[in-house]
């Protein structure tokens, strides 16, 4: 499915010792006979990573290309391009009670918020977070809706203070649901597949918001289902409630998605869908991008041992579910041909996933001068015993996969950029524009969020950059699907 791109010459001549970076020069001189033999192979993973401009302008332009393919026709590339149904965004001048709920991995969270208007804006807001019991997450359908409504009906018989809903109406709700969806109006879609280690029975091929409102009808719970959305969608709608100017939103989580908004008439493969305002949400589903991407051995092996090989290969490069294991694996090779630990090589190094992406995030924030908190990471998470030049080591090859994963999500985001200027000239270039982001990777992790923006900023330029806002949204999906519910709202406000 991937193109992998030779690389380009200055990326070969990365071999040589005089082109060699000042980290791996200093490593190179304090390295001691336990971490010479693994150094090989930190060189060549580095030169596999390596994202220069010219491969970074290569993965824009060919995102760009994809999102334009998936609009023309149906799996008209590796990009989805789902229409959200999501036509009008919050201005701000929604007003009244709205609750949301956020199904989207083991938690599931559930939020009132008491809207003001433009001046008082948001009144109050209250969420609740319930972790879903494993049995129920392989269950049936019927239960798993139920332990949602059950909760959801508890958390409403807790509502006053300033939550108020006026005589005579049900209350709506937003749903935010993370999982694949073949939408089929702005309240309504067919689950495709349970994905995050759900496979919950009955679900498949049914109306979700049915389910929900069928369980909600057996808690006696009066509540109507305005949208249904995705996280992205919800990320977007949540920072453009504050601020106009936002227009992409991504989210850099376990998995990674992107969504943005587009002209109907730039959807060749929609010509009957109508909007008042002209304009649509598109959800990319870009995690399942592969052209061109700069792929190393490590990466080929993962994903063929994974539940979907040759799918999702972008998310398997740049997103947090992932990071960590390309890590391990990496370590692994220093482990046996390197001996990088000694002789032994725990059992618990060996063991898939073991070393998480908020491991390497954490690895990397040490300072200290014997690397002590990287040491005992390791030795937590995999078993290892470490000596100082080992830990160094180990601390370049989280940097070389942090770094090879924001700066591939920064041209994504360049590539969406184009793709809706090459279209309307102006709209993104020129004027203040703001791309939303949210998700656990990209809040935690200082190093990514630094190569991601860097990327963008080289990608761009000094002048274009300066106009693009790359904004973290906290818990913007939350509220923002309650004020999709608003937006969708059938009372008039
Ligand atoms: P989800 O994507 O499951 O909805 P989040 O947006 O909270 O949830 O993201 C959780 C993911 O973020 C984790 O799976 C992990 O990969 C990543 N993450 C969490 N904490 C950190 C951290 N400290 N450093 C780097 N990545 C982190
Ligand atoms: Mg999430």
């Amino acid at each position: 499915m991937s193109t992998v791109l030779n690389p380009p010459p200055t990326v070969r001549s990365f071999r040589s010792p005089t082109s060699r970076s000042p980290r791996v020069s200093m490593l190179l001189r304090s390295t001691t006979l336990s971490t010479a033999a693994a150094l090989p192979i930190l060189t060549k993973l580095q030169h596999d990573c390596a994202t220069p401009l010219p491969l970074l302008r290569n993965i824009a332009d060919n995102m760009a290309a994809d999102m334009r393919a998936g609009l023309a026709v149906d799996g008209g590339s590796d990009l989805k391009m789902i229409l959200s149904y999501v036509d009008c965004l919050p201005t701000g001048h929604e007003r009244g009670l709205f609750y949301a709920l956020d199904l989207g991995g083991t938690n599931f969270r559930v939020l009132r918020t008491q809207l003001g208007g433009r001046d008082e804006r948001v009144i109050d807001t209250e969420f609740e977070q319930v972790s879903i019991p494993q049995d129920l997450m392989s269950g049936t359908s019927d239960e798993l809706f139920d332990f949602i409504a059950s909760a959801l009906a508890k958390f409403v018989k807790k509502e006053g203070g300033k939550f108020v809903l006026p005589n005579g109406r049900s209350r709506e709700t937003g749903f935010t649901f993370s999982f694949p969806v073949k939408q089929t109006s702005i309240d309504s879609g067919i689950l495709i597949k349970w994905t995050k280690g759900f496979s919950v029975s009955g679900t498949p091929g049914k109306d979700i918001v049915a389910c929900l409102n069928e369980a909600m009808g057996r808690q006696g719970l009066d509540m109507r289902v305005s949208a249904l959305v995705n996280d992205t969608v919800a990320t977007l709608a949540g920072a453009r409630y504050w601020d106009d100017d936002v227009m992409v939103a991504v989210i850099l989580g376990t998995g990674t998605n992107a969504c943005y908004v587009e002209s109907v008439e730039a959807i060749p493969k929609l010509p009957g869908h109508k909007s008042n305002s002209g304009k649509t949400i598109i959800n990319t589903e870009w995690g399942a991008f592969s052209n061109g991407l700069p792929l190393t051995e490590y990466d080929r092996a993962m994903d063929a041992e994974s539940i979907n090989p040759g799918e999702q290969l972008y998310e398997k490069t740049i997103s947090g579910m992932y990071l960590g294991e390309i890590v391990r694996r990496v370590l692994v090779r220093m482990a046996e041909t390197g001996s990088l630990f000694g002789k032994h090589i725990p059992e618990k190094l060996q063991t898939p996933f073991a070393l998480g992406t908020p491991n390497i995030s954490s690895m990397q924030q040490d300072t200290s001068e014997d690397l002590e908190a990287v040491g005992s990471i390791l030795y937590e998470a995999t078993g290892v015993d470490s000596n100082l030049d080992a830990r160094k080591m180990v601390v370049e090859v989280c940097d070389t996969i942090a770094k090879r994963g924001g700066r591939l999500a920064g041209a994504g985001i360049v590539g969406i950029l184009q793709k809706m200027e090459e279209d309307s000239k102006g709209v993104v270039f020129g004027k203040r524009m703001v791309v939303a982001m949210d998700g656990g990777l990209y809040e935690h992790y200082p190093q990514y969020k630094r190569y991601l923006k860097n990327a963008v900023a080289e990608l761009l330029g000094p002048e274009l950059s300066s106009h693009v806002v790359i904004e973290h949204s906290k818990d913007g999906s939350g509220i923002g699907a309650a004020l999709l519910a608003a937006t969708n709202s059938i009372y008039e406000h």
